[in-house]
């Protein structure tokens, strides 16, 4: 349709920390919903990366490795392995996971020696808590303690609960992850940091125009972040797992792991459209202003504080070299059985075993329509199986069948459609757009509408005297048409099997004043009853 944007998007997922695979929760979280918005985009023919790397410098696979009592590396690359083996079998339309290799951590040096250079960053002396047996300076997953803001249990770096950051000794009651029973005190280091306050006026003039379209539980924490002193983000700490930091001031020290993420995930644009045969001159290049990128972010509310404004600082301290997110799509915690998925605990279901059970349409349709976007819902697999049966498989396939008792694919010519019809269809595909588009994005009302057009169409296709404005069958296989072209997103397998068919599933696509006769894949039945083990620790 002419008014829309034709930019180029580029659609970033969390990037996953290579500690173990992606279960339920990560799927129902950002990956899913990134996926079903690039899709979106593409139908739309637009231009669209999407893409996500590996987090591997974080302290959670130091701090997971010796809890399995495997090399870090290992780990990483085992864990890697079994990301990018989950990304396929969900069929997100990613090229996979870049290599974490030389160019990967050129790129990340190179973007930190231009801040260096232009003398963005600052030395400070900060107060970092210290595991004194094991001369181990702690933070992120390093350390546990209890939140300054919410006063709930938290890691250090981030808290999961209130999603405030906490820096150097500002967490209370710091204990030592990997050395529980050390004393911990706190030690002076010299590290270099970004202070954040030195870009307000950039962040305040953003987030009037932007926040609009973030979730409001992520808008009122930029707002509260906004109401405080800014952090100072630590660009290097002193520690044994990360990159080398190449900066005199501090010998010996790392940097700090959250700030790898946008050189990252520049590298893994750069890494993805090099796959696709389109190889940019410089790594950042669709990241520049220039290049007019749409860029887009979907993670989780933890991390709304990193992706919202931590990253977003990192990128202003470029000048105006880089492109800026049009928006953030944060989501909450899923959780299984009515508690949070823990991984520590034990208590999930990994994705690629309920894949492995499971058709992953009906994965994915599920996941949407309980997709925890707004506040924390639940997943049970028992629910999976009876509402994808009741509310998806039956009434797609009763109107598969009737459809094809109505107007035969093959049989005959092509029928005709009206005026009535015509209309019909495209509001059928305006009504989901509003749930697509990234002012109202929303993987639940997406379901919701895919079902509800679903009950509607099922019913007529059945019995005529249902047909609205007593339309014929060229008019019902038109809204057929586009009910599958919208649901494509979330159902592609279905939607697939449709095209490799002829037909034409483009969002953008004339109404037609003929239709030829399609078949409507079938959805194949639904899950085998408590198919996928919810792991419960005993
Ligand atoms: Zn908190």
């Amino acid at each position: 349709m002419s008014g829309r944007s034709r930019r180029r998007a580029v659609v970033v997922a969390a990037t996953p920390t290579p500690n173990g695979d992606l279960h339920i929760g990560h799927m129902a979280g950002p990956y899913l919903a990134g996926d079903v918005y690039s899709r979106y985009l593409a139908a739309d023919g637009r231009d669209v990366i999407y893409t996500t790397c590996t987090d591997d410098s974080q302290t959670y696979v130091t701090t997971t490795a010796r809890r399995l009592g495997v090399p870090a590396a290992q780990l990483c690359a085992e864990s890697t392995a079994k990301i990018e083996r989950t990304i396929s079998a969900m069929g997100l339309s990613m090229e996979g996971l870049p290599p974490i290799d030389d160019r990967y951590r050129a790129t990340v040096l190179e973007f930190f020696t231009r801040l260096h250079e232009t003398d963005r960053l600052r030395e400070r002396t900060v107060r970092l808590p210290y595991a004194q047996e094991s001369g181990r300076y702690l933070y992120d997953g390093l350390m546990t303690g209890s939140c300054p803001v919410c006063l709930t249990g938290s890691a250090g770096g981030v808290c999961e609960g209130c999603g405030h950051p906490n820096n150097a000794d500002e967490l209370l009651g710091a204990r030592s992850v990997l050395e529980p029973d050390s004393p911990v005190t706190t030690r002076e280091v010299t590290i270099l940091v970004l202070p954040m306050e030195e870009y307000r006026e950039r962040l305040t003039s953003y987030f009037a125009e932007r926040l609009g379209r973030w979730r409001p539980h992520a808008a009122q924490l930029v707002r509260e972040l906004l109401d405080r002193p800014l952090p100072e983000i630590p660009v290097t700490v002193p520690g044994d797992w990360g990159i080398a930091a190449p900066f005199p001031e501090t010998p010996g020290q790392i940097l700090y792991p959250w700030v790898e993420a946008m050189p990252a995930v520049m590298y893994s644009t750069w890494w993805s459209a090099d796959r696709r045969g389109e190889r940019t001159e410089a790594v950042d290049e669709l990241w520049r202003a220039g290049s007019d990128t749409e860029l887009v972010y979907f993670h989780g509310f933890d991390n709304v504080y990193h992706w919202g404004l931590l990253d977003l600082v990192l990128l202003m301290a470029h000048g105006d070299r880089y492109v800026l997110p049009e928006a953030n799509i944060s989501n909450e915690f899923y959780d299984l059985e009515g508690e949070k998925f823990s991984t520590s605990r034990n208590h999930l279901i990994w994705s690629a075993d309920l894949l492995a059970e499971v058709p992953r349409d009906l994965v994915r349709f599920y996941l949407a329509l309980t997709a925890p976007e707004f506040q924390r819902t639940n997943f049970s697999t028992a629910a999976l199986t009876e509402v994808t049966e009741r509310r998806l498989i039956g009434p797609w396939n009763r109107l598969a069948e009737a459809l094809n008792a109505l107007a035969p694919a093959g049989a005959g010519s092509p029928l005709p459609t009206t005026a009535t019809g015509r209309d019909r269809a495209a509001s059928i595909i305006e009504r989901f757009r509003l749930t697509y588009e990234l002012d109202g994005f929303n993987l639940g009302r997406s379901a919701e509408s895919l079902v509800a057009a679903l009950d509607r169409l099922a019913a007529a296709a059945q019995e005529p005297r249902e047909r609205d404005d007593a339309l014929g069958a060229g008019d019902l296989l038109l809204q057929v048409r586009a009910l599958l072209a919208c649901a494509a997103p979330l159902l592609i397998d279905a939607a697939a099997e449709a095209t490799a068919a002829g037909v034409d599933l483009a969002l953008d696509a004339e109404q037609p004043e003929k239709i030829t006769p399609f078949v409507l894949p079938r959805l194949p039945q639904a899950a085998r009853a408590g198919a996928a083990r919810t792991e419960v620790a005993a």
